[in-house]
């Protein structure tokens, strides 16, 4: 099983890293893709270049084995639609099994995301709270698209490629980077919440400073 996390990343964090770290481990899965998008289309541009944001997710996962870096949305014309990284993952890895790796607040709002109903055929969903957003405990708590999708063993996962919905329960990680951005802004540090390699290169390059 492939783990895929998408994200601005601007900058990644340990609010993504650890609940990933989380999921390589419980899931079993062979390898994360972090995938940077170039230009996410549901937001205000980022503030870090593409490049730079590439960079970042680069020097925190270096030292992390079975996290990848994956710059494919980089390399692609146009906004970085999931969908289309998700199809192309499934032309490069064939029959196996994909788990799109999602926090609460991303999940909730997936029906905003463009084909939205297409990344269930070609992905797994697998969400992972993030404090403030509650997750649903029950199938009647989800959307109506995803009743029935949902399985409650890690072990369900293997029975298809695609198309399960998987509540991970990983520690919550009260990290933004919105508010990392901020507190860069305001003069202050932000070391806690990200590898020191990261970090020194955010200084370096005076990122997010005003
Ligand atoms: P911003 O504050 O700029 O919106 P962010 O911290 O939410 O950024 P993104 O790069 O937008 O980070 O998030 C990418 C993915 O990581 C999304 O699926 C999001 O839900 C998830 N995520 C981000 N932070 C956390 C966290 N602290 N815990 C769990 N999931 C998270």
């Amino acid at each position: 099983m492939i783990g895929v996390f998408g994200g601005t990343f601007d900058p990644i964090h340990y609010g993504h890293l650890r609940p990933a770290k989380e999921a390589l481990v419980t899931l079993g899965l062979e390898q994360v893709r972090f995938v940077p998008a170039a230009r996410p289309p549901h937001r205000r541009p980022p503030v870090a270049s593409a490049e730079q944001r590439l960079r970042m997710v680069e020097l925190a996962v270096a030292d992390e084995p079975g996290f990848v870096v994956d710059d494919r949305e980089l390399r692609r014309p146009g906004p970085s639609y999931t969908v289309d990284t998700l199809m192309s993952m499934r032309e490069e890895f064939g029959e196996r099994t994909l788990c799109l790796l999602l926090g609460t607040d991303a999940f909730v709002q997936l029906e905003t995301w463009h084909c939205w109903q297409q990344l269930p055929q070609l992905a797994h969903l697998v969400v992972m709270p993030r404090p403030g957003w509650p997750i649903p405990d029950s199938d009647s708590g989800l959307p109506a698209w995803a009743r029935g999708t949902l399985v409650q063993q890690v072990a369900e996962l293997a029975r298809a490629t695609s198309g399960f919905l998987f509540f991970l329960r990983v520690t919550p990680q009260d990290i933004s980077a919105t508010r990392i951005r901020e507190v860069i802004a305001d003069g202050d540090t932000v070391a806690d919440w990200l590898p020191p390699a990261e970090f020194d290169y955010i200084c370096q390059h005076g990122i997010y400073r005003k």
